[in-house]
């Protein structure tokens, strides 16, 4: 049994599906003397082919973004030029029998051996280049979901040593009942986009594609961290049990869907679901949220070669708009860098410190013909949501000053001022701020008057607060929402924007979690936003809980000063008040 941090509830026994081979499949059997031509043939035409690939991308990147944003793919075409590619390759099919995924994953294991060795940050990315542009040419021979001729059949464990956000969005369709990652903890984006699939997801487990290979059975416990490797008759049949009641209590608490949120002193709450895509959507609105609270576009740009058009966005917010609950729609303007990067965005180096560096909105101003489509896009969207009795309200990630409030607001009415010269249909929207920025947490009282609403982005307020990286697993004892000093700042923001009448949600991964939202409702929040999966379970521990309750756990919760002590605390009083509470709770 190997342990690592539980990021997503729930139990899960499947079939291992290690991620490498998802796309460069081992293929140890060597090729037979008359198989060789068509298979050089076959390696010849899709590096070719992955050659046009760059070319247009660079091409159409030029035109939306500007010559000088192409660099990554001159680089790749001039990786893919090397002798590795035309020489080497052809060389290893021909003389060694090597069918051509097998020699682009030998080649890949050469670099990587070479780049070990290697100290300087800058020349070990060039791997990441070289592993690009081998992916691609393989993305070219082979289907990815191949795999399940090799008779890997679901349902799949995905191990993988980090999941890319696009890579989570690709295995979409296929039936993944649980993922376990080497690196990233509980607010990184995949294990948010796990919990937003209801999938049981354990990250931070050293090593495991070591010990796992493709097709070994496999247990994930995400509540306690577990992962079972290869487990007896009697451990896994115990498993199969807790998966099956997972799923029942699952589906007992998917009833109360169309039942009022409400605390059991009849204080109504708000309960929204932040989603990334149309499926996350229509998720929300069967698991009976009242709107969506985040909206966050930047997957669709993830999962795009290039950056996607005004014309295109449109349909993608409507397509979201139309399978949301009530229509109700809180848009997040582009949030990338950090842990999402994407090439034509600018990324072509990494940053010393992505998470503090060029990210979220100070992205978007550098790229202003980019922010103003997207502007553009939301406000025609917004246009169609009122259409159909809902709105669409403009939200902005990691506002840091009051400048950068007043500069949106000025993008903001530029870009009406285009629709209403050009005819467009559009309708006007509320403007809110993300508050998670530590400077923002202190200056907010200043902010208000500057916007319609406020969603706390506790993910991000509480990595920046500890100074702790929300991925990285050997921090994670500090990336604590429960953090005495996270509890303080909470408490601040949340009487402030209360006393000024300023409507407010916290749209972090805490909302979903039982004793953090019991904190919250504390503080005195009354809307909440989270991954849909946790809507039915929040909505019936609420109604096990007074806000007189909560305030003073709360109170008290303020006198303890270790994250541990808070925990344990809560932990034993919502034990006395509500039945099972601790199932979603992530321990
Ligand atoms: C947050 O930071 O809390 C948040 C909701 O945004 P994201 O997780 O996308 O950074
Ligand atoms: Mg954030």
């Amino acid at each position: 049994m190997r342990r690592g941090l539980p990021v997503s509830p729930g139990v899960a026994v499947g079939t291992a599906y290690c991620i490498d081979e998802i796309f460069v499949s081992p293929g140890t059997q060597r090729l037979r003397n008359q198989e060789i031509p068509a298979e050089l043939a076959k390696y010849e035409a899709a590096r070719d082919h992955a050659a046009r690939d760059l070319i247009s991308l660079e091409k159409k990147l030029a035109e939306q973004v500007g010559p000088d944003e192409t660099a990554i793919f001159e680089a790749h075409r001039s990786i893919l030029r090397d002798a590795a590619f035309n020489t080497t390759i052809p060389n290893w099919i021909v003389d060694e029998r090597l069918a051509a995924q097998a020699a682009l994953q030998k080649l890949l294991e050469q670099y990587t051996d070479v780049f070990a060795r290697v100290e300087d940050e800058y020349l070990k990315d060039r791997l990441n280049d070289i592993r690009d542009v081998v992916l691609r040419i393989n993305s070219h021979l082979s289907d990815p979901k191949d795999m399940n001729e090799d008779g890997v059949t679901g349902p799949l464990i995905v191990v993988a040593d980090q999941l890319l956000p696009s890579q989570v969005v690709m295995l979409g369709d296929m039936e993944v009942n649980g993922i376990v990652t080497q690196a990233g903890s509980q607010t990184s984006h995949a294990a948010i986009l796990a919990r937003s699939r209801g999938i049981p997801a354990v990250s931070g487990v050293q090593d495991i594609l070591r010990q796992i290979n493709t097709g070994d059975t496999v247990v994930v416990d995400g509540k306690e961290g577990r992962v079972i490797i290869a487990p007896d008759a009697e451990t896994r049949a115990a498993y199969l049990k807790l998966e099956r009641e997972f799923f029942d209590f699952k589906d007992h608490l998917a009833e109360n869907r169309d039942q009022p949120a409400i605390t059991s002193d009849g204080v109504s709450l708000n309960l929204l679901a932040n989603i990334n895509s149309v499926t996350d959507a229509e998720a929300a609105t069967a698991m009976g949220a009242t709107g969506v609270g985040l909206f966050r576009t930047e997957y669709l740009y993830l999962t795009h070669p290039v950056v996607p058009g005004e014309e295109e966005q449109l349909r993608e917010y409507v397509s979201i708009i139309e399978a949301s609950p009530n229509h109700s729609v809180t848009i997040r303007t582009l949030d990338i860098g950090g842990d999402k990067t994407v090439p034509f965005m600018g990324h072509v180096h990494r940053e010393a410190n992505p998470f503090m560096g060029w990210r979220s909105i100070r992205l978007s101003f550098e790229h202003p013909g980019v922010f103003n489509s997207q502007l553009r896009a939301v406000m025609r969207a917004a246009a169609v949501a009122q259409e159909m009795g809902g709105d669409v309200r403009l939200m902005f990630p990691m506002i840091t000053t009051l400048e950068e409030i007043r500069r949106v607001r000025g993008l903001v009415r530029k870009a009406r001022k285009q629709l209403i010269e050009e005819g467009k249909t559009y309708a006007d929207v509320r403007i809110g701020m993300m508050l998670e920025v530590p400077a923002a947490a202190i200056s907010i009282g200043s902010m208000l008057s500057l916007v319609d609403f406020v969603s706390i982005g506790s993910n991000d307020l509480v990595q920046y607060l500890m100074a702790a990286d929300r991925d990285n697993p050997k921090v994670s004892h500090l990336c604590q929402p429960l953090a005495p000093p996270v509890l303080r700042v909470l408490t601040d923001v949340i009487r402030t924007c209360t006393a000024a009448g300023k409507p407010l949600t916290l749209c972090g991964e805490m909302a979903g979690q039982p004793t953090a939202f019991t904190l919250l409702l504390g503080m005195g929040l009354r809307s909440f936003s989270m991954s849909p999966a946790f809507i039915p379970f929040i909505k019936e521990f609420a109604r096990h809980i007074t806000t007189k309750a909560a305030e003073q756990l709360l109170e008290h919760a303020l006198t303890l000063t270790a994250t541990g002590r808070i925990r344990r605390y809560m932990t034993d009083q919502l034990a006395h008040v509500v039945p099972d509470f601790d199932r979603f709770e992530i321990s």
